[in-house]
């Protein structure tokens, strides 16, 4: 089934204390349509500047992702400077750049117009507002977001959380949020501004859904390294959204089935810098690690 995300396609300079990176592939779309693409048929729409290198288009197509949707605009690229100390959970960003995501007016192909499930990345909430005006009644729409849109655009946001079915948020972004300490307070306050669905993303601690009135706990994977943790929640929700999109079942069973693709796909991720990992990864590798995570959480009744 289709899956069309809107979001960001960046150039990413991240320094974590394992190594450093300039201008590499980044952006939250970039990283949920590589995840995605292990899952789904994905259609991707962004703005790229001018300065875009073309090496990352072709990487794109060869994963199968649609960047048909993938405007390029003159100028300058969106680009993101990050950093990571010890506590890898914890992203510091130096500098944000939005060049052309600034005047970006996304105009939907038309085939994409009747996707079945649409993800709104991380990006600014007008832009998410107007994807979501475009296309014609989607069975699932999800979004994401970030500390920079809460401050800068919260009533926009606002306006976007009415109108979707869930809503993947990291833990101190859904604090600031819902202006809520207690999790399961914030969650519940997250879901009465619109979405039924909550999935708090908890960097190494895992994940916690709340879909409806029942809770999901999943630890994330214990990994003996990992090098950049950068798009690690992109990654999870294109491991999420991805296999709801390929089954297209939405019940309770098949949505913790779904965080626990996430998870995966998040913890194959941070292995490495960029999208190093996620670039040749093999389906039997996802279910391994998925296979994996299920003898590790398993436990006997009393
Ligand atoms: P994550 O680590 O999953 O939260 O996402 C990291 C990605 O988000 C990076 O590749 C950045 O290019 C992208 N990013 C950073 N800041 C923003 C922003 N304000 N809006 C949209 N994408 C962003």
């Amino acid at each position: 089934m289709s899956l069309l995300v809107v979001g960001t396609v960046a150039l990413d300079s991240v320094r974590t204390p394992f190594g450093n990176v300039e201008n590499a592939l980044g952006g939250s779309a970039t990283y949920f349509s590589t995840s995605a693409s292990y899952f789904a048929d994905v259609r991707l729409v962004a703005v790229i500047g001018e300065d875009f290198p073309k090496e990352h288009i072709q990487f794109l197509k060869s994963k199968n992702i649609d960047t048909r949707g993938i405007e390029v605009q003159k100028g300058e690229t969106f680009r993101w400077k990050g950093e990571y100390g010890y506590d890898l959970n914890e992203a510091h960003t130096l500098a944000t750049h939005l060049n052309v995501l600034a005047t970006f007016k996304p105009n939907i192909v038309n085939d994409y117009k009747n996707s079945d499930v649409v993800f709104l990345a991380n990006v600014d909430p007008d832009i998410q507002l107007e994807v979501l005006r475009q296309v014609k009644r989607p069975k699932l729409v999800a979004c994401d977001t970030m500390n920079y849109w809460i401050s800068s655009k919260p009533e926009a946001l606002k306006r976007i959380l009415k109108e979707v079915d869930l809503l993947t948020i990291n833990e101190a972004e859904i604090r600031q949020l819902a202006g809520e300490a207690s999790l399961v307070k914030a969650a519940k306050s997250v879901q009465a501004m619109g979405p039924k669905t909550v999935v708090v993303k908890q960097g190494s601690y895992g994940a916690l859904m709340f879909n409806g009135h029942s809770v999901f706990n999943a630890p994330a994977y214990p990994l003996e390294s990992v090098f950049d943790p950068t798009g690690a929640g992109d990654t999870f929700a294109g491991g999420f959204m991805g296999y709801l999109a390929s089954t297209m079942n939405f019940t309770e069973e098949s949505m913790r089935k779904a965080v626990i693709f996430g998870s995966v796909m998040a913890s194959l991720n941070v292995e490495a810098f960029s999208l190093d990992r996620l670039r040749s990864l093999d389906y039997k590798e996802i279910v391994g690690r998925y296979r994996e995570f299920k003898s590790m959480t398993h436990f006997e009744d009393i």
